[in-house]
């Protein structure tokens, strides 16, 4: 195979067919619209790696207009003729990976972050930890209020402040990895707890496991389970994020589940699509279908089963931003919701855009942190019209960004940035 040959393979040639150059997505394109630029459109960008696997421009043409895709997949919602966006991006990932063409920001946060914590969820566990630590000592205390923050690398600092209290170690290393429900066993599922989840948003994982009690489920914790690969595969990294689909097809088929079930928009997304990291015709990809098949977000169980009654009412008015990978991967939207009408007292006020993208997009708001920020304040434009006293979101991406859109507008006290699971059990929930 030519060097040609190969770099059409890996970018799926084939499917940039489908593309008709209509335009329609164009208006769907958070960056089209920040950018205002050809080359970072769907459209232009599908032209672009077209025109590479052709040989009639160089892979570090592709380098930024594919770094500045956010892959929210806004796109194929709109898209009259079905195109794959998503496989040509990871296709061009990959090429752009391979080439060692990266931009130096790209390979900072990635050096950064594949080193130290994923995907090693006793890592993230560690950290979780260390961060507790951190809170409870007042060293947080005596960094924020000198400025220290601001000295650490690729602007986390931004990120520290609007960080959630962390649960102890006591808390953590004594999980139960099995509950049961206290009246009828409506069904079994396993909880994938994910690494960014449960690193940092701990509590609202036990929480899941006690929504999905409460509402019938005998809830396990596969201890094997690890990362579900979606920041390698949007990385370029598709073998880390093979190995690492392999590592939980095995480590939740050991258990005999109905539902594999899911708190975070982007991990559930990347689940379902573990099919494409293996060829067809494959035992793995036989399994990997089989796993799919089963991977829920926690909103879709919760409906499904109709188990939960909620005993107190929520005074409060909320606005719903939904995860871009939980609405046009999974396709998942009327759960969310569903749930949330379900609250006694709240009110709840949709979005101008609720499928704009909150500029969060895995690592892309490290990477390109002046873009996202752009993003997120036009998605703050439409929170603050809605005047809620909470946004709610369903992956901890979008939350973290959320966060930090209240603190960016100094909207601290005024309002917050909750995850849907926390917000259900303010109302007590209870077996019906
Ligand atoms: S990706 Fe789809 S909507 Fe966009 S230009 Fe191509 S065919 Fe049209
Ligand atoms: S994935 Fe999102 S940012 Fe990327 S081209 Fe599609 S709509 Fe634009």
């Amino acid at each position: 195979m030519n060097s040609l040959e190969h770099l059409q393979e890996k970018v799926n040639y084939d499917k940039i067919f489908d593309c008709v150059q209509c335009g329609y997505c164009l208006p769907a394109c958070p960056t089209y619209e920040t950018m205002e630029r050809e080359t970072h459109s769907p459209r232009g960008r599908i032209n672009l790696v077209k025109m590479v696997a052709e040989g009639k421009a160089s892979v570090e043409d592709l380098r930024d207009p594919i770094e500045k895709c956010l892959g929210c997949m806004a796109c194929t919602t709109v898209c009259p003729t079905n195109v794959q966006y998503g496989q040509i991006l990871e296709g061009a990932k990959e090429v752009i990976e391979e080439h060692d063409v990266k931009s130096m920001a790209q390979k900072k946060v990635e050096a950064f972050l594949f080193e130290s914590f994923f995907p090693s969820s006793n890592w993230m566990g560690t950290l979780g930890n260390a961060t507790w630590l951190y809170q409870k000592s007042g060293i947080q205390k005596f960094v924020q209020t000198t400025y220290l923050t601001a000295l650490a690398p690729m602007r986390l600092g931004r990120f520290e402040r609007v960080l959630p209290d962390l649960p102890s170690p006591f808390e953590r290393a004594f999980r139960k990895r099995r509950v049961l429900p206290d009246y009828k066993l409506r069904t079994t599922v396993a909880f994938f707890t994910g690494c960014v989840m449960d690193g940092i948003f701990f509590k609202t994982n036990q929480h899941t496991v006690e929504l999905l009690r409460l509402a019938g489920a005998e809830v396990l914790l596969p201890k094997e389970q690890t990362c579900c690969g979606a920041l390698h595969s949007h990385s370029g990294k598709g073998l880390s994020a093979k190995e690492l689909a392999m590592t939980n097809i095995e480590a939740f088929d050991l258990e005999d589940v109905d539902y594999i079930v899911n708190n975070a928009g982007g991990c559930g997304a990347k689940m379902t699509e573990y099919p494409h990291l293996f060829e067809q015709g494959t035992e793995w990809h036989e399994r990997a279908k089989e796993f799919a098949a089963k991977v829920r977000d926690i909103s879709e169980v919760l409906v499904e089963l109709d188990g939960l009654t909620f005993t107190t009412p929520v005074p409060r008015t909320v606005t719903y931003q939904p995860s871009c990978h939980m609405t046009n991967v999974q396709r998942v939207s009327e759960p969310p919701r569903m749930l949330l009408n379900n609250i006694p007292g709240l009110k709840v006020k949709e979005l101008n855009r609720p499928d704009f993208c909150c500029g969060s997009a895995g690592i892309y708001n490290l990477v390109n942190y002046d873009e996202s920020m752009e993003i997120l304040d036009l998605k703050m434009i439409d929170v603050i019209e809605r005047k809620p006293n909470a946004i709610i979101t369903t992956n901890p991406g979008c939350l973290l960004q959320m966060k930090l859109g209240v603190e960016r507008h100094g909207l601290e006290g005024e309002m917050e940035a909750m995850h849907l699971v926390d917000l259900l059990m303010e109302a007590e929930p209870a077996a019906k």
